[in-house]
Order: C-alpha cells, then structure tokens, then sequence
C-alpha cells in the first residue's frame, strides 16, 4: 500500500541525519515533490538525492497511487514514469489535465522516443528526463521546472492583488458622493462615473465622448473654461471653481429632478503626461461636489439675516442700509425721497381676540397686499409688530408721498378674508420727507414715526407729514403713557356721572359713569386723550376694572341711601370683552356689593362687537342670564350691520350723537333717528339719544316718543356727590 504520509515521515527522518532539512533553513525549497516509479530502487535512489538537496519528497509506485496522493493537494512537481503497471504515465497525465489538478510534471523515462516526447508534452509535461540520468541533470531540471511554478506562482498573485486593488478603485470612484471624470486636451470626456446619473440624470456612457459644455449652465460657460480648458502654462496646479450643472430635462429620464441645475464646486488637476514645453494638455481630471445644499443654506441665512421670517419683507437692518443708499442717491441727484411710517390701527385687538396665529396670517396678508400697492423699487419692510416702514427712493414732490399713502388706505378699506373671518384694518401713516424734514436715516424715521403719532391720536387710519410742532405732541403723548402707568396707583382716576332722562316724563332714569384723570400738571384729562393710549399700552384691563368697582361700589351706597332706583350704565373697552372671565368678574361684583342686576348696564360699543362676536356672544349671554343688561354705545358710527342685532341680547341702543344735527330742518329732512327708534322698537330695544344739547332737538325727540336722552342740554358728566342731589 501506498503510505505517502509515512513515506514522507521516513524520508524527513532520513533527512534529519546530517542532511539539509526541508523548509527547516531559510534558502530550503518549500516546494513538495512526488516521485512516481514502479521501480522501488529507482524510486528510492531518486528520493534520497532530491532530498539531499533539501526537497521535500514523497513515492508513489504507480499512476493509482499517484493520482490519489495527487488529489490531496500539495504536490507541486510530479515525476513520472511513463511504464508502470495499474495507471501508466500517460493514464495519469490525462487524469491530470482532466481533473485541472495543479502540479507540473516532468517525465522521467527510459523510451525517449520523438513520439514519446510529443505526445508526453501534448499531456501537459514540461520536461522529460532521459533515463538513466545523471544527479545533476535530474538537480538542474527540477530546480528549472520548480523556478517557473515560482514565477509563474508569483506572477499570478501580482495579477489578482492588482485586480483587487483596481476593484477598490473602481468601487470607491463609482460610490462616491461625487462626480468624478476626465476629460481629453479638446473638451471631450473620456471617463465619468456613476454619480453624474444621481446628480444630473445622464448616464456615464451618454457622456463619454461628449464636450463638457453639454453639462455647463450657459452664464457659467466662460467660468468653466477656467477648470476644463487647462492652457499649456497651467499644467501644473489645480483650479477650483463654483458653477452650475445642467440637470437634464425631467421627463427625459426615469427620475424627474426638481431643480433646472445645481451648484457644484469643482477641482480640477490636469493630467501630466510627458511635457513638451507649449505641448496642449492630455486633458484634465477633476472631482465636482454638488453643494447646492450648502449654497441654499448661506442664502437662508443671508436672507434670514435681513427679512422678516413672518412675513418675509425686509427687516429693519435692510431698510436701513436701503435707504441710506437712497439718501446718498437722493443728495447726489437732487431729488427727494420720503420715509412712511404706518402702525396697524387695532391690530392689539385682533391679535388678542383672534389669536396669534390668525394675527401672524393676518400680517402676511398685510405684508403681501402692501407690497401689490407699491413699486418695486419702493422698499416695504417689517420692523417690529404691526409697524412697517415704507422708502419712496425717487419722489417728483412732496404731495406723491400722501398719494401712495391714500393708495396705500384705499387698498386696505377692502375687508380682509382670514379663515372664516372678514378683518378690515386701517393704518396710521406718517411720512417724512428728505431733505426737508431730516438729512439722516434715523432722523427720518423718527419723524415719520412722530406724524404716524399724531395721526393715531386723531382719529387713526389716515396719514400725516411731519411738521416741526409734532415734537411737542409726541413728547405729550409720550409722558401721558409714562404717566398713565402711574396713576392707577396713585388714585388719579375718577368715576364722573352723567344723568340720563325718560325725555317723555322728565324723570331721571340712568347714570353713566365716565372717567376722568385728575393729572397733577396737566389737571382733568378726558377719556377721550387717555383711553385709547391705555388700550395701546395694554392697561386698559386694569383701568377699566377699576371703574366697574368704584360704579358698583358707588351705586350700592346710593342703594343704601335710599336713592332714586336709577341705573348705572358703565363703559366697556372691547379689551375687556375678550378676558375670558369678563362675565364672572361683573356678575362677582354684583353680588359682592349686593347689587339688583337689573340695575347694572354693560355699554360696549358698535365696533368693538364686530370683531369677534363667536367668542364675545356667549359671555354676553351669561351677563343677560345674570340679570346684567347691554347697551350698544355710540350706534350707527360702526358698521351698520343691523343683522348682529338680532342674535345680540342687547336691552339699549344708543344713537350716537352725529345723528343729531343742530337745525331742526336738517333733522326732519334725514330722519335717521326717527328710522333707528323704530327699528329699535321692533326688536324691543330701549334707545337712549347722547349728546342732546339743544331744545330743539330735545323737542324733535320728544316728539318721537319713548326716548331716554342724555347731553349737556340735561346734564353735564359732574363728580358722585355732586349727582347725589339729582337722585336724592
Ligand atoms: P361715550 O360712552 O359715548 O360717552 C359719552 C361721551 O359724550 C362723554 O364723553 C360725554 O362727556 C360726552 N357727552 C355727553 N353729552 C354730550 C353733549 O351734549 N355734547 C357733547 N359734545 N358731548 C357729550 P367723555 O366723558 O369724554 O367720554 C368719551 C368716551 O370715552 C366715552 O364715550 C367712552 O367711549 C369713553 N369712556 C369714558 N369712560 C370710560 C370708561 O370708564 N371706560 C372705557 N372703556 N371707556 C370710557
Ligand atoms: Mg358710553
Ligand atoms: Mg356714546
């Protein structure tokens, strides 16, 4: 039997005395070798001198045994007979070639024949050994054979680390997360990878052979050259450049892409070939990044920067640096330019009642439709709240500023559409005007921003330009806020009260409670100054529960008096009306002062009921269901909507007095009392007429019938004890 592990075991033994061993110095062939022979002497002989040389050797007797050792693995050299009984050489070699063993065979033999040899290296020997042979010989041609296996060993794994290492290449060019390429000296790619069909929806084979400039947006096509067009001089060096790529037109691949184009930084290298001095380039190659990203985050920030994100106009630093370029333009050509300054009239109020975010939707809408009514080369910008500041960069005259300001009103007298609520806002605009009223950035704004204060204190949506005395009124009306802040605690308020008469009897019927401010330096200041100032400033809550306490407070010590059981009707800001709690806290009251509800009434005016009646109309009803009644102030100024009248619990109206005129003539000629008493009849209101201050028209209401009627004719608004003898 065929033992190669022993055989091998014997001859390592064998080698172990005195010989060199195999693998066991440094220089020592690594290589197995397998001698086959069906001569045992010949064999042996064979192995001993291989082995003297340091091989390391096994036998096999045939080409049985020599097959099956074979497809173990590890035999690197076979020799081989070519007559053996069992398997002959030429068996085996066939086996060899057949089974893809691999193991080079040299054939030893006696029968050196022309054919023998032809046919033996037709099966895939590399050699054949005459027998008998000299040691040498066999030495030189197995060491031969053994140094080609080497090379041919080493050569092979070069070729497949090389293949690896290009697969490495390959992989990390056509996985990365940018454009790589090449281009020729004349423009046309030669490589491009895989990227560019993610990025710009053309696949790499589309573009090898074509010019860049397929790819280049058209602006960016001379930039470009720079990067592409590499000249002779600059071949040494890379250029990096930001332009555009084409993204190619959606619909024309199975991706659509968003953008036209993207922003790509590109590098470029030119490709070193053997320089002749003024030889054209080989070409270039280069890397592009896409940084479209990166570029829309700078704009972002640089737009965050300098507008407003709500509504997304210019911010204050942008109208600034806006219109001292104008201002500079304005001085060099002469010409004039004019600041606008507008403040939303009752945006505190909308915003409170309605909520921030229909309060945020309600200035974009204010921001878009400002913008429609200018020109584009007007600036319109967002400085804060419900102020914008307006530049007119080129003005004819002075009078164009107040048209774009009536323009400006006239757009917004159209309602608003927010949701499911219709909003009409007006503004309060001041205009200054360079070089006339102020010669620096700040000096007009601050003047625009002092007409746009005077215009709110009279009367609000209108405009105004800035005149010299503005100063003096902004500064009043800036010291009545500073003062007002103080003077709810320093008991400067007062409950005034005017008397109100059934005109019909000449009985008195009704106080109304009218505050007044006792101001140290200024003495009596009338709400009329005062109460819209409070309201802007957010201290009308305050102030007007002051005066619910001090009329509750007042009536239940008439009460107790045993006064005339007159009503007391108190005046309500519409602020008060959106406080949630506003019913509890005046039914609270009358309870606590002990009051008989039907002795309190709430007066609210026209105007502030129309802004938002959901979220009012139920506090309204639980004042009615506590015994509290509603009368509707200064009716027939507001909206003159009479539908709301009928889901409103009110129990009064009263006419406001521009309804009375002074001659009885024009009276009986409009007859818009005796149209509102009756309306006001049908529905089962009460009508109280203000404001009554001559005979003749105290006659023509008379007349009329069933009026309660209040003014100077009757009764001036006087202190609570000097009312006290009216009601006595
Ligand atoms: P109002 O509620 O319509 O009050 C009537 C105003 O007409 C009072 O002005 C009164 O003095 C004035 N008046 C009365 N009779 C005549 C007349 O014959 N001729 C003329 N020309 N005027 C007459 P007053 O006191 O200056 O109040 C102005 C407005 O201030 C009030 O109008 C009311 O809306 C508001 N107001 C007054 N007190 C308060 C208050 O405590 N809280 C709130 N929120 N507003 C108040
Ligand atoms: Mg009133
Ligand atoms: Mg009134």
């Amino acid at each position: 039997m065929f033992h190669p592990t022993r055989t091998y075991q014997a001859s390592q033994h064998c080698s172990d005395s005195g010989q060199q061993r195999a693998g066991s110095t440094p220089d020592a062939p690594s290589e197995r070798l397998l001698i086959t022979d069906d001569d045992a002497r010949l064999r042996a002989s064979s192995v001993a001198l291989l082995e003297s040389r340091g091989y390391a050797c096994e036998q096999a007797a045939n080409g049985q045994e020599a097959l099956e050792r074979l497809l173990q693995g590890g035999i690197d050299l076979l020799l081989l007979d070519l007559m053996m009984p069992h398997m002959d050489g030429y068996q085996l070699l066939e086996e060899i070639q057949q089974r893809d063993i691999d193991c080079d065979v040299i054939v030893v033999s006696g029968e050196a024949t022309f054919e023998n040899a032809t046919r033996v290296f037709r099966g895939g020997a590399i050699d054949f050994i005459n027998k008998p042979f000299d040691p040498q010989t066999l030495f030189h041609r197995v060491e031969h054979s053994l140094q080609q296996r080497r090379l041919r060993r080493e050569l092979e794994q070069a070729r497949q680390e090389l293949e690896a290492s290009e697969q490495r290449y390959r992989f990390i060019v056509s996985h990365s997360p940018d454009i790589i390429y090449m281009i020729d000296g004349n423009g046309y790619f030669r490589f491009i990878n895989e990227r560019v069909s993610d990025l710009l929806g053309y696949r790499p084979e589309e573009l090898i052979g074509q010019h860049y400039s397929v790819l280049v947006h058209e602006d960016d096509l001379e930039l470009a050259a720079q990067a592409f067009e590499l000249g002779p001089r600059e071949i040494a060096g890379n250029r990096q450049i930001e332009l555009r790529f084409k993204c190619r037109h959606p619909g024309d691949y199975a991706r659509s892409f968003e953008s036209k184009s993207i922003v790509i930084e590109l590098s470029a290298t030119p490709l070193q070939g053997p320089v002749e001095r003024d030889a054209p380039p080989l070409g270039t190659y280069g890397v592009a990044r896409d940084i479209s990203d990166r570029k829309k985050a700078q704009e972002l920030i640089q737009f965050q920067a300098y507008h407003d994100l709500l509504t997304r106009l210019p911010n204050r630093e942008l109208f600034m640096d806006r219109l001292q370029l104008a201002i500079s333009q304005a001085h060099r050509g002469g010409h004039q330019l004019a600041v606008l300054f507008l403040d939303m009239d009752g945006f505190k109020f909308i915003n409170d009642s309605l909520g921030h975010i229909t309060g945020d939707k309600l200035l974009q809408q204010v921001a878009r439709r400002l913008s429609r009514t200018l020109r584009d080369s007007d600036t319109v910008s967002r400085i804060g709240g419900d102020e914008f500041n307006i530049l007119l960069p080129d003005l004819q005259n002075a009078e164009e500023a107040g048209m774009i300001a009536r323009k400006i009103l006239d757009a917004f007298s159209r309602p608003i559409q927010l949701d499911h609520h219709e909003i009409t806002i007006g503004f309060s605009i001041g205009i200054s005007l360079y070089p006339g009223d102020a010669d620096c950035a700040e000096d007009l704004i601050k003047n625009a921003d002092m007409a746009m204060y005077h215009i709110k204190g009279r009367g609000k949506n209108g405009y105004e330009y800035f005149s010299d005395n503005m100063q003096q009124i902004y500064q009043f009306r800036h010291s009545l806020e500073q003062d007002i802040r103080k003077a709810l605690e320093l008991g400067q308020f007062e409950p005034w009260y005017q008397p109100q008469y059934a005109i019909d009897s000449g009985e008195i019927v009704g106080l109304e409670a009218l505050i007044r401010w006792n101001h140290p330096e200024r003495g009596l200041i009338t709400p009329d100054v005062f109460i819209p100032i409070a309201e802007e400033i957010g201290l009308i809550g305050e102030i007007g529960r002051f005066m619910l306490e001090a009329g509750c407070r007042q009536l239940s010590e008439w009460i107790e008096q045993g006064c005339r059981p007159v009503k007391l009707s108190i005046n309500v800001s519409p602020f008060q009306l959106i406080e949630s709690n506003f019913d509890r806290v005046i039914c609270d009251l009358a309870e606590r002062h002990e009051l008989p509800r039907d002795r309190l009434v709430m007066e609210i005016t026209e105007t502030a009921l129309m802004q938002d009646m959901e979220q009012v109309l139920p506090r309204l009803k639980k004042l009615i269901h506590c015994g509290i009644g509603i009368a509707i102030d200064d009716f027939g100024v507001g909206y003159s909507s009479l539908s709301y009248l009928q889901s409103l619990p009110a129990r009064a109206l009263k006419i406001d007095r521009s309804f009375l005129s002074a001659s009885r003539a024009e009276m009986d000629k409009s007859s818009i009392v005796k149209a509102i008493v009756a309306m006001a009849r049908e529905m089962g209101l009460e009508v109280v007429m203000e404001g009554i201050e001559t005979s003749e028209q105290l006659a023509y209401l008379r007349e009329i019938g069933g009026i309660i009627g209040q003014g100077y004719l009757l009764g001036y608004p006087q202190t609570a004890d000097r009312v006290e003898d009216l009601i006595a």
